[in-house]
């Protein structure tokens, strides 16, 4: 938390605004807007639930095919599936490890030419690096297919200087814990178009028609955001930028000190925009490095260091088995040989060193192993 967040949080207690509704929220929106860049936002409960409201402001149902990134975590895709929709898979580019525009053009282009374009597509900017977004708009554009873009791990990231989440019909963002600013549990739902984002609010607190008495002429759901943490969620808009440099410095320092190792090669920053470096992450050659991903995952656990492997892409999970993939070698290669280091806005120097030190000695005994 920055110095500012329990101020809000006890305006919010002082003003008595405990509920889903109040002034943080409509200040929180307000101001998360002008950071982005965009006209309109719908603060909900999370980034889950954003996806879920676009997806079927969209107009997504039941039998549609949605195309969607594969290398993400499962929140990208589950909407998708509550919808009685089927996700549809699109493998990684090597430069920014995002969706791959040419598999997305080739992909619609064959869609277009059997009459079976998929409903909507949603593209993931991945531990804070936007994905190559201007072509995935023309293609999506060219066969009038409305794209959502999931920036939940890229809020303070950019392409050609402006904000992931901006491009597409609709944008999402994640205030979970683990994310670079958070409310703890949250999310926000952003668009141009403001006739989107007040369906949002309205589907969002379970589409109560205007009326004095409770009426109700469609399904909605309790989605929005508390007072409260709407709250936190401003004083976190705050220290933002802060906490996009201390991860970029996590990096920074890891990569100074270990991209000379043989085997090692960092997630490479796209050309096209500032990638946040919300974690820091790495393929390992086991080939050249000695060992693989998995045993110097292991090798670290056990001094107590936690890294964790690149998302498992989505093609390969159990529940999405019997859907399709186009293309898939770049994710899986990326899941086999990808580690993420600690990467918390709050990692001393000494706990750096640490890593690096542990990393070093690893490397050494590998080294010598082969
Ligand atoms: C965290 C995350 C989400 C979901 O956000 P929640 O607020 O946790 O529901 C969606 N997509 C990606 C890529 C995420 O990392």
């Amino acid at each position: 938390m920055g110095d500012r967040e329990l101020e809000f949080v006890k305006e919010a207690f002082d003003t008595n605004w405990i509920a889903p509704v109040g002034p943080h929220v409509d200040a929180f929106e307000q101001e998360f807007c002008q950071v982005v860049g965009t006209s309109h936002a719908a603060a909900v409960s999370s980034g889950t639930a954003a996806l879920h409201l676009a997806l079927q402001l969209i107009g997504v149902e039941p039998g549609d095919e949605v195309f969607c990134s594969t290398l993400t975590f499962i929140a990208t895709a589950s909407p998708i599936t509550y919808l009685g929709a089927k996700p549809v898979f699109i493998d990684s580019d090597r430069t920014s490890w995002n969706m791959n525009p040419d598999l997305l053009e080739e992909a619609l282009e064959h869609r277009a030419k059997i009459g079976k374009l998929p409903k909507a597509v949603v593209v993931v900017h991945l531990y804070g690096q936007s994905a190559d977004i201007e072509p995935i708009l023309k293609a999506c554009d060219r066969y009038e297919i409305p794209l959502i873009e999931d920036a939940a791990e890229s809020l303070g990231a950019t392409y050609k200087g402006r904000s992931p989440g901006t491009f597409g019909r609709i944008g999402i963002f994640s205030f979970n814990g683990n994310k670079i600013i958070t409310t703890s549990g949250g999310g926000m739902l952003i668009a141009d178009d403001p006739n989107l984002v007040s369906k949002a609010r309205f589907l969002a607190t379970q589409a109560r028609d205007p009326a004095p008495h409770y009426q109700h002429s469609e399904i909605g759901y309790n989605y929005r955001l508390s007072n409260v943490l709407a709250g936190i969620g401003r004083g976190q808009l705050l220290v933002l930028e802060e906490r996009v440099q201390a991860r970029r410095r996590n990096f920074e320092f890891y990569q100074q000190a270990l991209g000379h190792l043989l085997g090692i090669e960092f997630m490479p920053e796209a050309s096209f925009g500032r990638a946040t470096r919300w974690l820091t992450c790495l393929t390992i050659n086991p080939a050249t490095f000695g060992i693989d991903r998995e045993k110097v995952r292991l090798a670290l656990a056990e001094q107590q260091i936690e890294a964790r492997p690149v998302w498992k892409p989505l093609h390969l999970q159990t529940v999405f088995a019997e859907c399709e993939c186009i293309g898939g070698a770049v994710a899986e290669d990326l899941f086999e040989r990808g580690l993420c280091l600690p990467s918390g806005s709050n990692l001393t120097t000494e706990d750096l060193e640490r890593v690096v030190g542990s990393f070093n000695g690893i490397y050494g005994s590998a080294v010598q192993t082969y």
